[in-house]
């Protein structure tokens, strides 16, 4: 089945255009296409590869031999509500986390030491069930084949309210116009924001996008922003700051276009 969707509008911020996407409700899938989730960390061009997302199947909560089985279409907001509820500890991250389950699993996303996989039990793909341990895995990166259908947690009893109000605060500074969280990764030992600031550009604007004048490292849509303002704004803060720390930012966004894809995407190097 496929179903057209307006990237300009479902993306968080707010770029790209109107296409038809495969939607997988078995877990087989065309191999080719790019898969999406809730495109919270996603910059889609006007020359994407085909794309597909997990359709309704893949949506739901379930509790089966003490593991809390998430498919991976599930928005984190639902997530939240079932731990709150049912009072399971280690999902009070999720308000501050936009996303679906297997987009987090993907990105191992987090805030500060706290990520995704730190309760993880195992995820199923095509390839059957896999342990976190057999997961190579780090800060904002993993490595697995395929679509996650499915992630599982141990559960531990204890909805921590204090962590929920210490992680809301965490993101008060966080700006309120569309992005897609993060645009850099923070190099080991410093902060991309702070080197975004160091080569002027906090608060610099390329026609409608810029780097938020609230939190440097965050690439805002200021209404109608385009996808060529996005990359040339990357750019201009890679060869910047490049050219004065020697530091490469490393996108933690990630662009889903031909012209970007694979070793020669000039996202990558000078
Ligand atoms: C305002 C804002 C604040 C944010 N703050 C944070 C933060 O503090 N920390 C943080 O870590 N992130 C943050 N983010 C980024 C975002 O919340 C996370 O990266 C989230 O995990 C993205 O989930 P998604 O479903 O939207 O994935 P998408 O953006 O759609 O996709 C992200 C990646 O995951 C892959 N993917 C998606 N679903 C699957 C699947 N089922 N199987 C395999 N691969 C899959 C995609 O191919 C893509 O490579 C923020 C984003 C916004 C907009």
């Amino acid at each position: 089945m496929k179903k057209q969707i307006d990237f300009s509008k479902y993306s968080s911020i707010k770029i790209g255009p109107i296409l038809d996407v495969f939607v997988i409700e078995e877990k087989n899938y065309p191999k080719k296409n790019y898969l999406l989730g809730h495109c919270n960390n996603v910059l889609i061009g006007n020359r994407p590869p085909p794309l597909m997302i997990l359709g309704k199947t893949f949506d739901y909560i379930k509790v089966e031999n003490n593991l809390l089985c998430i498919g991976a279409a599930t928005a984190g907001g639902r997530v939240l509500s079932f731990c709150k509820k049912h009072d399971i500890a280690h999902f009070e991250l999720l308000p501050k986390l936009p996303g679906s389950l297997g987009g987090m699993i993907k990105m191992n996303a987090g805030l500060k030491e706290y990520e995704i996989f730190n309760h993880l039990h195992s995820i199923i793909t095509e390839d059957g069930e896999i342990l976190k341990k057999e997961i190579p895995h780090g800060y904002r990166w993993t490595d697995f084949k395929g679509v996650v259908f499915e992630a599982r947690f141990e559960i531990e009893k204890g909805f921590n309210q204090k962590h929920l109000e210490m992680f809301k605060k965490m993101r008060d500074n966080q700006p309120l116009d569309p992005s897609a969280g993060s645009c850099f990764k923070n190099p080991k030992g410093d902060s991309a924001g702070r080197l975004i600031q160091e080569v002027g550009l906090k608060g610099f604007q390329i026609g409608r996008m810029a780097f938020s004048k609230q939190h440097a490292n965050f690439l805002v849509n200021l209404g109608e922003g385009s996808f060529d303002e996005a990359i040339e704004l990357i750019l201009l803060a890679q060869k910047k700051v490049y050219e004065k720390f020697g530091v490469w930012l490393e996108n933690e966004l990630i662009v889903v276009d031909e012209r970007f894809k694979g070793e020669n995407s000039p996202l990558l190097k000078i």
